[in-house]
């Protein structure tokens, strides 16, 4: 069994439900010489009531460049330093990416104790496709910055997972159907390992009618179907103008209206919208050639 020596330990806690804490957990905590927290009020809540006294230190966003170089100070002199946030995973979507990365250029060992994530608890949770996905944490909240990201994740193809903030999340939601359109499906994970735990599934457009119906309360993940591939193939086809009009062309190059679908459906091979039925059909509509193709009325594409 590993004794902690001078390393800074990433220890998870649990996202609400206190049973979710590790038993490598509880071990650093009760081992390591300092335990550095975002809330120390918070934090000492957890440590006492798993009867773990431990030597606390204050660790979040107003104080970390001070703090840095005297919990390096401690790992220089062979302590050992254990990192904990508010909830679940540190370093995640909190200050402790800072503290990772100065430990690392100083030599020093970073030992992640892996526990609960609200992200991968919501992704696995939310019925969309796990196999490839994104974490976004946070949307940006300055505008133009906020803009761009949105732009990109409009794009994803991947299952995408951000956190929000209850009074922020109407907002967010309004913001993603701008960017995304009303159908594209979402999932709220709400208060998860918690007593009030719930999963909203639907659209973007029903998940903002449902929020402003219900003003949110509680913490949120929010799991976001990445852009469908039907979306692809519209954007990738051409218009039914364009279409039409080239139909039209092959149609007065004196092809029939079956050649010319099957001519243009194999052309457009990577527009599953435009199949040579479809274009057959259509190709009906135009104007008759001059010279006739008695044989066309009575063809099928079956
Ligand atoms: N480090 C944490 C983790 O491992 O998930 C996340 C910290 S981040 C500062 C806090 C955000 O995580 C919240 O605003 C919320 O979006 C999400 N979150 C945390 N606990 C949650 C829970 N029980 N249910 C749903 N979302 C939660």
């Amino acid at each position: 069994m590993e004794r902690p020596g001078a390393a800074l330990y990433l220890v998870a806690t649990p996202i609400g439900n206190r049973e979710d804490i590790t038993l490598r957990a509880l071990r650093v905590l009760q081992e390591v010489d300092w335990v550095a927290a975002e809330d120390t009020r918070h934090s000492g809540q957890l440590l006492s009531h798993f009867q773990i006294s431990a030597r606390l230190i204050s660790y979040h966003e107003h104080n970390a460049s001070r703090r840095i170089p005297q919990i390096l100070k401690y790992l220089a002199a062979g302590q050992s330093v254990a990192l904990i946030s508010d909830a679940g995973t540190p370093a995640l979507s909190d200050p402790g990416q800072e503290l990772v990365r100065a430990c690392i250029q100083a030599g020093i060992p970073v030992i992640p104790v892996p526990g609960p994530v609200a992200a991968v608890a919501a992704l696995t949770a939310s019925g969309l496709p796990t196999d490839r996905f994104v974490f976004e944490g946070f949307l940006p909240l300055k505008p133009r910055q906020r803009q761009a990201r949105l732009q990109q994740l409009a794009q994803e193809e991947r299952t995408i997972v951000l956190y929000e903030a209850p009074h922020r999340l109407q907002r967010t939601l309004q913001d993603l159907l701008v960017h995304c359109g009303p159908q594209r499906q979402i999932v709220l994970a709400r208060e998860l390992t918690k007593w009030h735990e719930s999963f909203w599934r639907g659209s973007l457009a029903a998940a903002l009618e449902h929020c402003l119906a219900q003003p949110p309360r509680g913490e949120f993940t929010l799991v976001l179907e990445g852009r469908p591939c039907s979306e692809k193939a519209e954007e990738l086809s051409p218009s039914e103008a364009e279409v039409r009009q080239e139909l039209a062309r092959l149609l007065a190059k004196g092809l029939s209206r079956s050649a010319a679908s099957r001519q243009l459906a194999q052309r457009l091979q990577g527009s599953p919208l435009w199949t040579r039925r479809r274009l057959y059909q259509l190709s009906l509509q135009l104007e008759p050639l001059p010279s006739g193709d008695p044989d066309d009325e009575a063809e099928s594409l079956g």
